[in-house]
């Protein structure tokens, strides 16, 4: 195996203040913060939702499509190689890998935007990071001595950070995570992490639900065809559907390698030796190289012209808009008819806040059943 270059100097280290909770707990005997933080995740209600929400299709048709359990697992699997790869730290990495679709509101995209455009007539904003950061810190119940996940530092700055940055002057209520500077390699690893996994699940999930052919990938995807010309011409006999598989697998080991590399090469260049450095770097590490990230756009670009934008999902999500928009509108109109938790909180949040609190936790399904009720709650078995 080739050496790869490590970067582990700037690894996040497992005591200190990154590894610190708002209420204090004793020291593990034997799992590190961070080890203790991902079992959290796993062990939350919010993570076990993810199985019921979709990512890109919001009509299944195929058992085999990517849910956001799965797709959250591959990005782990990923972002962990990666980690381990670059000498990073592998258990905070998998945390944030495990953490970072958390927040996200069910039917996709479609559902995210929807709830954005409702909370906009009240002058707010729907932000899936943030929503992420309410469930760690206040939703999620499950422990006598304190509210939410009691997660690290590190894990909570991740969460706010892995796939922009905010400004102090915006987020006021954010300034306790270091908004001025960037986050560790850890965090930045995570939205690039979720590009490669994304990236090459969609390609697969678009043909498996056949609105993508291979013939059109291997046109307008040149990092795909560049693995399946030589792939071809090696197995003549070969099945189409193992020679598209083997390209992506290809795929997805390339973007890892330049992902490795090219993070490396950039912080060794800047003459970077530790956490600090890369906090104080003018610019995010975590990075394709030049060549590599116009090939990833151009499979972004491929990927929204002829599947996340296309005539056969659109009515998913037209629907999905629907859904949430006409619930949204019950409730405004009568907020009583939220369950006694979320009722309560309406005098200290106000209503459109708790309402897309409510709406963004729930699974897809869960949403449909309530939305075919008339937004009756007469269903258990979610908060
Ligand atoms: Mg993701």
């Amino acid at each position: 195996m080739p050496e790869m270059p490590t970067v582990a100097a700037c690894a996040v280290a497992e005591a200190g203040l990154l590894t610190r909770r708002e209420f204090p707990e004793p020291d593990h005997p034997y799992r590190s913060p961070f080890q203790r933080d991902r079992g959290r995740i796993i062990h939350s209600r919010a993570f076990r939702r993810l199985a019921g929400k979709t990512q890109v299709f919001t009509e299944r048709n195929s058992d085999h499509f990517r849910s956001r359990l799965t797709h959250t697992m591959e990005v782990a699997q990923i972002a962990r190689t990666i980690a381990r790869a670059l000498g990073l730290n592998e258990d905070l990495t998998e945390a944030l890998a495990l953490v970072h679709d958390i927040g996200h509101p069910p039917f996709g995209h479609a559902g995210e935007r929807a709830l954005d455009d409702a909370l906009r007539q009240y002058g707010l904003r729907f932000d899936h990071n943030l929503h992420a950061l309410r469930i760690v810190e206040y939703f999620e119940s499950r422990y006598l001595d304190h509210r939410g996940l009691n997660l690290t530092l590190a894990v909570r700055e991740g969460i706010v950070k892995h796939s922009r940055d905010y400004k102090t002057e915006d987020h006021p209520e954010l300034a306790h995570y270091f908004l001025d500077l960037r986050p560790p390699l850890e965090a930045q690893l995570i939205d690039l992490a979720d590009e490669i996994a994304y990236l090459t699940a969609d390609l697969d999930d678009g043909v498996e639900a056949e609105i993508l052919t291979v013939g059109q990938i291997r046109d307008g995807v040149r990092l795909f065809e560049r693995f399946f010309t030589p792939l071809e011409s090696q197995h003549p006999d070969a099945p189409e559907k193992l020679l598209f598989q083997e390209a992506l697998k290809r795929m997805v080991n390339a973007l890892a390698d330049d992902l490795i590399t090219a993070t490396a090469t950039k912080v060794r260049a800047l003459g970077i030796v530790d956490l600090d450095g890369i906090r104080r770097a003018p610019e995010r590490l975590a990075a394709f190289s030049p060549e590599m990230e116009g090939l990833r756009r151009e499979a972004k670009e491929f990927l929204y012209r002829n599947l996340y934008l296309c005539e056969d999902l659109r009515r998913g999500h037209e629907h999905a808009a629907e859904v949430i928009a006409d619930l949204f509108r019950v409730w405004m109109a009568d907020p009583a008819l939220l369950p006694s938790n979320y009722v309560f909180q309406v005098a200290t949040e106000g209503a459109p806040r708790v309402i897309a609190d409510y709406i963004a936790g729930m699974t897809d399904h869960f949403v449909a059943e309530l939305h075919r009720s008339g937004g009756k709650i007469s269903l258990v078995g979610q908060r």
